[in-house]
């Protein structure tokens, strides 16, 4: 068994109560390390550590220089440590270790290299006005921002918070989902490696309700929630945050639109559709998980995605070749299982797929399945796709944006009148054409509806990440 612990003010320390909890590997089933069980006072001594840091320390009045060193010496410790970092994730949440290798430790490096950056080469305005006055704009650090991450991409997500809020010169309380803790752990430890100074980057493990996370949004010393998880947990968060009126900033739950033209490069759909859906057994809130196909094609276009679906191979995460993994944990393999019930009782067919050995699921493709059963309407998050055919590009747009989320959404084309068309018609936050899970970490990020709250990534993580003061000056 490992141990992870909490890094306050940098230092890993135990719980003040000792209490821990155990996560557990779900390749084997078994328990595979001891964390820390962060409670409300933990979280406090982490805020603290944060707030102390922000008002007295050197972080927030470091150069956009200084900082950016900083965070790119970090990077290169993710770099360095990459084999590391993607073990503890396969282990953690049992994602296949060629994709923690080659998506989720690049991208979180990619996160601090890429916002060390921005921080460094944004502009300020300054405006003369008609009276002889001008005003100029300061973007200035906001203070301690609240980062509670979710268990399904667990470095990445997390850097995707943490890279903004630091480079932006806040200081940080990171809470990884209970599931997930090591990789977010040892990443503060780095940090500290890295130079930037104790107290800018607390990790608090623990649980959600009644513990460490709802501490952080509750406490009077956080300034900003970014969360990102369940449209439901984001509720609770933002009722809880009101009272203390903290900014918030949330990604949240998806369910998101494919929209297949009769029009389309048919090998090129297959393979995005394919991809959109069972990238990490489908546990991704971009996921395509309705996909809707002109009804010309549609036949042999299901023919075509079953036949992929069923070729890809399941297996130990910790083999290369292993493509669907376990999983993340026992609850979520039942809750992922109910809904092959629910889909068989609402009368859907599964053309390939169902529950597997251990906590595997096999890619499940659906049929015979309306637009108003549960199986199209909730997020089940795991490798379960229902495909709906549609007759012309108005249905296929209104059965797109029936949903209570709005993510994203793809669409396939040759058409580019079509494409651009669509495009502007779908109500979703990302919107691909002829490709999945492309990004610009300068284009804004996040959904509409129940799918997100703000928007990050560029200049929009500055927009949240800092307090622009204008300073009027006469002359
Ligand atoms: P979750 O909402 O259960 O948990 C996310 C985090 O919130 C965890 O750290 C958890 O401990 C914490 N939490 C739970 N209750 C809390 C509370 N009351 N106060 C404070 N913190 C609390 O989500 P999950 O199951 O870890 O992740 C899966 C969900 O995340 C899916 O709905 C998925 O779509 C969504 N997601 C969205 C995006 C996006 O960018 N929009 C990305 C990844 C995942």
């Amino acid at each position: 068994m490992q141990d992870f612990r909490h890094i306050i003010d940098g230092q890993a320390v135990d719980s003040l109560d000792g209490s821990t909890f155990e996560t557990v590997n779900p390749a084997t089933q078994q328990p595979w390390a001891s964390v820390a069980r962060g409670s409300t006072d933990d979280a406090h001594r982490a805020v603290a550590a944060a707030r102390h840091a922000f008002d007295e320390g050197p972080w927030p009045r470091m150069s956009p220089d200084e900082r950016a060193t900083l965070l790119h010496g970090l990077a290169d410790l993710i770099e360095a440590k990459g084999d590391e970092l993607a073990l503890l994730d396969t282990t953690d949440m049992g994602k296949p270790i060629t994709q923690s290798r080659t998506t989720d430790v690049p991208r979180s490096a990619q996160n601090f290299r890429f916002f060390a950056d921005y921080q460094r080469y944004c502009e300020d305005e300054s405006l003369p006005m008609a009276s002889g006055h001008h005003v100029y704009t300061r973007y200035e650090p906001v203070g301690v921002a609240a980062a509670i991450s979710p268990w399904n991409f667990p470095l990445m997500l997390a850097t995707w918070k943490v890279a903004p809020a630091l480079a932006f010169g806040n200081t940080v309380v990171l809470k990884p989902a209970e599931q997930t803790p090591a990789s977010c752990t040892r990443l503060a430890e780095l940090a500290l490696e890295a130079g930037i100074p104790p107290g800018v980057l607390n990790v608090v493990n623990g649980f959600g309700p009644g513990a460490a996370g709802e501490a952080l949004t509750t406490s009077p010393d956080v300034d900003l929630v970014t969360f990102t998880g369940e449209t439901n947990t984001g509720r609770a968060i933002m009722a809880a945050a009101a009272p203390t009126l903290k900014r918030v900033s949330f990604e949240m739950g998806g369910k998101g639109a494919n929209l297949v033209f009769a029009d389309c490069d048919i090998d090129t759909a297959v393979e995005w559709s394919i991809k959109a859906i069972f990238t990490n057994a489908g546990q991704v809130c971009l996921a395509g998980s309705r996909l809707y196909v002109q009804r010309p094609i549609f036949d042999e276009f299901v023919a075509r995605f079953v036949e992929a679906a069923e070729a890809m191979p399941l297996g130990d995460p910790l083999d290369p070749n292993t493509v669907i993994g376990p999983l993340a944990s026992e609850e979520h393999w039942r809750k992922v299982n109910s809904y092959l019930d629910i889909a068989a009782d609402e009368g859907a067919k599964a053309l390939c797929g169902g529950a597997a050995d251990g906590w595997w699921v096999k890619p499940t493709v659906l049929v015979n399945v309306e637009q108003s059963m549960r199986v199209c309407r909730e997020e089940i998050f795991g490798p379960v796709v229902c495909v709906l055919p549609f007759d012309d590009e108005d249905e296929g747009v209104g059965l797109a944006n029936d949903s209570p989320y709005g993510l994203n959404a793809m669409l396939f084309t040759e058409n580019l009148r079509r494409a651009h068309r669509v495009a502007g018609r779908l109500a979703a936050g990302t919107v691909w054409v002829n490709c999945f899970f492309v990004r610009d970490l300068r284009a804004p990020f996040g959904g509409y509806k129940t799918s997100g709250i703000g928007r990050e990534g560029g200049k929009y993580s500055r927009e949240f990440f800092t307090e622009a003061k204008a300073v009027v000056m006469a002359i």
